[in-house]
């Protein structure tokens, strides 16, 4: 993606209208991360894919339907073309244009992991280090969903299923979906039920499930509201859904932020926006977005405009662009007030009926 088309493309941005902050305007693969040699590697090859078409793009309407947007990043945190626009009348962020389902399926199969992977990546490090992740979030999940041994828990995007390691101590059923065969064999051989497959294959199992875990899924999906609608299906009759996603604006460092593998960025209002359009309850929700939904059997409403959201994100972007490193501190200490905060609330515990 040139900057001449970036200017075209761009529904009016101005001058007056500029990105997030200058370091998302750098050149092509000028990285805002650490990566190892495979990892640039995979960096020039998406880059070029991405110049030369083979991995084509499209534009696409925000989930409301609006088309009005303002471009707040033009490369992701890896120095990838990617632009990161707002909603204007919603306020959710999206990747527009983003590449189409299979140019996203060949970079998930070739690319994607190697990006990630940290030079001297070991796997069994990775996954004790996940599992530790794995169990504090257990720990925070299960403040708010009453599980018991016999109940059952699926994750889809499960990795090697290190997520799933704490619910399988209590006695739970777990059951992982994920596609990336390496992860799937790594947890396999710590006896984990982990199958090849997404969304698809979860649902086409016919199983269901007291709990389902999206961690650090939602916003890598090119059609959320069908998929959370088709998810449904994998959830018991008081099934309940575990969502975490990362908080656009809650992070310290902005620029570590934008990733191409992202299509959707969300705040809290504009998730619970989202998974209200899909016909879901928000349960509970904090700010570094880890969320509990359970299905709601009412019509689901569109999605509203925001204008209030949308003025809130421009005055964060502007105060960003004018004194970033400052606010960069300042998020910094306000996402450590929030893990504090979550760490020590009693969160609403949540009956799940007759499990
Ligand atoms: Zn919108």
């Amino acid at each position: 993606m040139t900057n001449q088309r970036l200017g075209n493309s761009d529904g009016g941005n101005s001058p007056e209208q500029p990105l997030l902050s200058g370091v998302f305007a750098h050149a092509p693969q000028e990285l805002s991360v650490a990566t190892g040699p495979r990892g640039r590697d995979a960096i020039h090859t998406t880059c070029a894919r991405l110049a030369s078409g083979e991995y084509a793009q499209e534009l696409i309407p925000c989930l409301c339907g609006s088309s009005g947007e303002r471009c707040i990043a033009a490369v992701d945190r890896y120095g990838i073309p990617h632009r990161t626009v707002m909603c204007t009348r919603c306020g959710l962020l999206r990747t527009n244009p983003r590449m189409t389902s299979d140019a996203y399926a060949h970079f998930y199969q070739h690319l994607y992991r190697a990006i990630y992977e940290r030079p001297g990546h070991d796997p069994d490090t990775y996954f004790a280090m996940q599992e530790i992740t794995g169990r504090l979030r257990a720990i925070r999940t299960l403040r708010r969903v009453k599980l018991r041994a016999g109940s059952s828990v699926a994750e889809i995007g499960c990795g090697a299923g290190w997520n799933l390691i704490p619910y399988s101590n209590r006695g739970c059923r777990v059951v992982g979906w994920d596609v990336d065969d390496g992860y799937l064999a790594l947890g396999r051989a710590r006896g984990l039920d982990l199958r090849h497959g997404l969304l698809t294959a979860a649902c086409s199992s016919g199983e269901r499930f007291d709990l389902v875990v999206l961690s650090h899924v939602l916003e890598h999906l090119l059609d959320p509201i069908a998929d959370l609608n088709a998810l449904k299906l994998l959830l018991s009759a008081n099934g309940l859904l575990s969502i975490e996603v990362p908080s656009a604006f809650a992070t310290a460092r902005m620029e570590r932020y934008f990733q191409n593998a992202h299509t959707w960025s969300f705040v809290p209002e504009t998730l619970r926006a989202v998974m209200e359009h899909a016909g879901f309850e928000c349960i509970a929700m904090n700010g570094v977005i880890e969320s509990i939904w359970r299905p709601r059997s009412t019509v689901a409403p569109a999605i509203p405009a925001n204008p209030a959201l949308v003025k809130r994100t421009a005055s964060i972007l502007a105060a960003r662009q004018k004194r970033r490193w400052l606010l960069d501190r300042e998020m910094g200490l306000r996402q450590r007030f929030w893990r504090v905060r979550d760490a020590i609330m009693v969160w609403p515990r949540v009956s799940m009926g007759s499990i």
